[in-house]
């Protein structure tokens, strides 16, 4: 693990929040994306190195649909830049974590990402990510 890449928040609605997060931040947000694989719209915003993305539920079954009925707004998960997903994988696995996904999926900002259950991690949602490099 390499340090920690982004900070996810579930909001109810994005362009809200982008306006919220700009004022607290005093930047702007640099980049929106739907990520059809969470059924989720992203938005980013940058603080220093580290990066917050706010997510909203596209659909009643989107995981952060979920999460905003059962928790309400709020911190989602952590995300910890990797450099081998896979073997970042393996390693919590034989730890006695249980992954939320059995491979990489295709994530926001040009990532490959897994989600580690929160149930043994005190709670907290962990995602992995790995950069995609085009060679
Ligand atoms: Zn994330």
């Amino acid at each position: 693990m390499n340090k920690i890449e982004h900070i996810g928040i579930a909001v109810k609605n994005l362009a809200d929040s982008i306006a919220v997060y700009q004022r607290i931040l005093n930047t702007d947000c640099y980049k929106t994306e739907f990520v059809a694989t969470e059924n989720v719209n992203t938005a980013f915003l940058k603080v220093g190195e580290n990066k917050i993305e706010l997510l909203e539920a596209t659909s009643e079954d989107s995981p952060i649909a979920k999460f905003l009925v059962k928790k309400g707004e709020g911190i989602h998960h952590i995300a910890f830049a990797v450099d081998d997903i896979l073997a970042e994988m393996e390693r919590l696995k034989n730890e006695g974590f249980t992954l939320l996904n059995e491979t990489p999926k295709k994530g926001a900002d040009n990532k490959m990402i897994c989600f580690v259950h929160p149930k043994e991690a005190n709670g907290v949602l962990i995602e992995l990510c790995q950069e995609i490099k085009w060679v």
